[in-house]
Formats: structure tokens, sequence, C-alpha cells
């Protein structure tokens, strides 16, 4: 039972350590039966945390279509538990019920694949997984969103996308958990890892092109790429325009991220390089919010550098903001909104703060209780997503993570048609990843069931450097066997 449930009371108390059995001076615990009771199946329960006990016993039911997808007693349980937290802790845990998977989205087009009509589907999240009603119609506004971009059919063409990661950056921002690799001196900690990355990349290539795929997007990531050199970028570009870019490529993207890494003449560089979308991620339009997450920028030189990206010509611009970070509320999220939309980008993500094992923020926060609504994430999150719907901004790709803020999503918005192809082929799982440098994951996805197998390269450049030909064969394999 323990393994079924503990993502749930994980929720209900992060940051405390869980034991599967009761252990002498533990004096919280969550007990919880599943039993029989006539024909009828029972959960009982005890929440005994804190000063507070809250217990409860009732009949349970596998809802239609329930126990033919997957152990039916396990949904009940859930279920069971999600609404004795609530009651424990006089709230609502989460508006996805009992969802905690990072790609909710994805239930959604199982059940589009089987032909479900829309209100079907809502009825469903709601019976299955106590989905809330707006929750449940924003995950299937979105999968209609991304739904053309998927290769939906068996005989579609052969297409996959590639990730190139470059795990450095020049400081670390303090929500972040990434084990970001700081730049000391840059022909140490990064020439011989361009060197790795370049033979990956040749060699990935080739078994890429001797297998008859070809490259819908390319999303260059990180960390920071804008930190490499010129020379350094010429040459990823080079064997990207070599090797892997053709006729069915139509995304380049280039993850800016900090705008303290840009240059009006790297941007233009960018251009010419075939990149059309960049990530120029204000996260707030706050100074001093920007300088309390240790980020080395400020609200001017976000603009600034907005600008010379439309300058350049690079078609799509998307902006990442975050919703939740310390000492702000609604006022600063609506600030930040209107000086972002006043820079007009295609995309916008918007991200709920998440409290990430790794981060400064988390090593010094204490362990509690979520903060469930509480705050002004739920609110500032409908504030936004109605401006943001106001100035023709549409949902159309969405993901979760562990230990957000009120349990809520990170949505991506576009307008004018320009959604992220990476983004919605990475979260929907439909198109094969190949990743490429460290830390970069691959996806096998075998078209027909949409099964897959997943491989992440080493995070640490050493050991990346170390590994990549002994990586590079299994890859090949991997996406041989997919033939
Ligand atoms: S720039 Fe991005 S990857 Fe680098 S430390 Fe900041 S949030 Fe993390």
């Amino acid at each position: 039972m323990f393994d079924h449930v503990h993502d749930l009371v994980r929720m209900a108390f992060p940051g405390h350590d869980l034991l599967r059995c009761p252990q002498v001076g533990v004096t919280d615990r969550i007990w919880i039966e599943l039993g029989k009771r006539g024909e009828c199946m029972c959960c009982r329960g005890i929440v005994d945390v804190g000063a507070k006990k809250t217990q409860a016993e009732s009949d349970v039911h596998p809802v239609e279509g329930e126990a033919n997808d997957e152990p039916a007693a396990t949904n009940m349980v859930r279920r069971f538990l999600v609404e004795l937290l609530n009651r424990h802790m006089d709230c609502e845990l989460s508006p996805y019920g009992t969802l905690t998977g990072v790609r909710p989205v994805k239930i959604v087009h199982r059940l589009l694949d089987r032909g479900w009509e829309d209100t079907a589907i809502l009825d469903h999240l709601f019976r299955k997984y106590l989905v809330k009603l707006d929750k449940a119609r924003l995950l299937l506004e979105v999968a209609r969103a991304n739904r053309p971009f998927l290769p939906v059919r068996i005989e579609a063409p052969r297409l996959l996308s590639v990730y190139i990661g470059i795990p450095f950056c020049s400081s670390r921002c303090h929500y972040c958990s990434f084990p970001g690799n700081r730049v000391r001196d840059y022909e140490v900690d990064v020439s011989p890892y361009i060197s790795a990355l370049l033979v990956e990349m040749e060699m990935m290539a080739e078994a890429i092109t001797e297998n008859g795929w070809g490259i819908q997007s390319v999303y260059l990531g990180g960390g920071t790429p804008t930190i490499l050199s010129q020379s350094h970028l010429e040459m990823i570009f080079k064997v990207l325009h070599d090797r892997f870019i053709s006729g069915c490529t139509s995304e380049i993207t280039v993850e800016a991220g900090r705008p303290d890494s840009v240059t009006k003449q790297g941007l233009n560089r960018l251009r010419e390089m075939g990149v059309n979308r960049i990530c120029i991620n204000p996260q707030t339009m706050e100074d001093e919010t920007l300088k309390l997450i240790g980020r080395q920028h400020d609200s001017r030189m976000v603009v600034e550098a907005a600008e010379w990206a439309r300058q350049a010509g690079i078609e799509i611009l998307n902006m990442d903001l975050i919703l939740g970070l310390p000492g702000e509320n609604l006022r600063n999220f609506q600030n930040t909104a209107r000086r972002v939309m006043e820079l007009e980008p295609d995309n916008i993500t918007l991200h709920t703060l998440a409290s990430k094992r790794g981060s400064q923020m988390f090593m010094t926060q204490k362990p509690g209780r979520v903060q469930s609504g509480g705050g002004e994430e739920a609110p500032g999150l409908v504030w936004l997503d109605s401006i943001f719907r106001a100035h023709d901004y549409r949902p159309y790709y969405l993901y979760r993570q562990k230990y957000m803020q009120a349990n809520l999503e990170n949505t991506g918005y576009e307008r004018g048609g320009r959604p992220c192809i990476y983004n919605i082929q990475m979260i929907e799982e439909r198109q094969t990843i190949i990743g490429m440098g460290g830390g970069a994951g691959s996806k096998f996805v075998r078209p027909g069931d949409w099964s897959l197998t997943s491989f992440h390269n080493p995070q640490n450049p050493q050991r990346y450097v170390g590994a990549v030909h002994q990586l590079i064969s299994r890859k090949v394999d991997k996406l041989r066997a997919l033939n």
C-alpha cells in the first residue's frame, strides 16, 4: 500500500521523511486499510499527524471501466486517502485530486484515442481521479490544442526531435535544483565537454540517418547555452546543419534563459545560424525579487534582450515566468504580466514555483504542510490565465512537478498559432527525442502503442565526457530497436 499512496502523503506533508512501518518514537502516523463488507469494498483510515487525529470509514466503488485498465483497488484507496487528507487539513490538497504525475494531459490523449466525447472525459477525470472541473477542462483544452501536432497515426512520417544539453551556468539561481556546473575556468570546464558533445552529435546523426529518420525540431537547452563562446556555438551549429537539419525541420530553439547571457551581436549570429525560436526568461519583472532569487539581471535587461531578439529577426520569442517567488503577491504577478505582454512574446510559459530538493531555497526551508490555496498562487494563476486569454494567448502544453506551490501546474501559452513543437513532443511522449550532452534525456517511442524507453546521459560533465562512447552505442541500439 505504501508504494501506491506515498506520493499523496508527500504532497500533504512535503519535506517530511516517510517511513513504511511504525517506528519507536515516531508519533505522527497514517494508517489505511482496504477490506470487504459483504459484497462491497470498504476503506478505513486514520491520519494522526500534529495535534489532530482524523478518521474515516466508507464503502468504495470502482468507476465505470476502471477495473479493465489498472488495479481498481489502488484507485479506490487513493480517492479515499485524498478525501481523508483534505478533511484532516481543512482544505483541498490539490485541484488535480489523486493525479501526481508529470504529464496529466497524456491521460486525455489516451481517452481521445479511444473516441471518447468531451463530456465523458471530463466526467471520467472527476470520478476516477477527483480532478476539479476547471482543471479537467484545462487538460482537455491543452490536449485538443496540441493534438494536431502529435504523430497520432502509426504510419506517420518518421520524424524525431533532438535536444542538445549545455549544463553550464554563470551562477546558480536560488530556486534551481539543476546540478548547475558553474563555469570557473572556461577552457578547463567547457572545452573538453564540447569536444565530447560534437562526437556524440556526429555519431547519433549517423544512426538517425541510417535508420531513415528526419528531424522535426531542435532544442538547445541547459543550463544556459548562450554562455558558450561564439566559436563553440558555431561548431555545434555546423554539425546541426551538416548532419541533422533538413527540409522537415521546422523549429530550432535556443534557450538563452538569462538575459545577462546575450548580446545584440550574439542574437544576430544565432538568427544567421537558423535559430527561429528563442527563450529569454525574466521569471519576474520585479527587480527586488530578481536580486532575492540570485538572478544576475534586472527587468531593464529583459526588455533590452527581447528587443534585440526582435531586431535580429528571430521569429518566435518565448518568455518564462514563475508564480510564487518569495515575497511576491498578486500585485507583483500583475505587474510582471503587464510588462511582459508589452514585449509581445509569441509564447509565455507560466511556471508555479516548485520547492526542489537540491535548490538553495529547499535547503533553507523547514519541512511543513502543503501550502494549499492559502497563498496567492491559485488566484494569481486564475488572474494570469484570464489576462493572457484576453490577449489571445491559449494554453497548448502543460506539465506538473512535485512540491509545486498549491499543487498547481506549469502551462505553456501561445499566440498566433506558433506553439513550441519540441515542448509538445517532449511532454506528450509520442515522438522519439534524442538527447545529447550532459544530463540530456532521450525517449525512444514505439509508434502504435506509444510505449517508450528512456535513457539519461550523466549529469556531471566530467562523467559525461568519460562515458560518451559507451552511452552512444547504447542509444544507437535503442534507436535501431524501433525499426
Ligand atoms: S539559469 Fe536556469 S539552469 Fe541556470 S541556475 Fe538559473 S534556473 Fe538554473
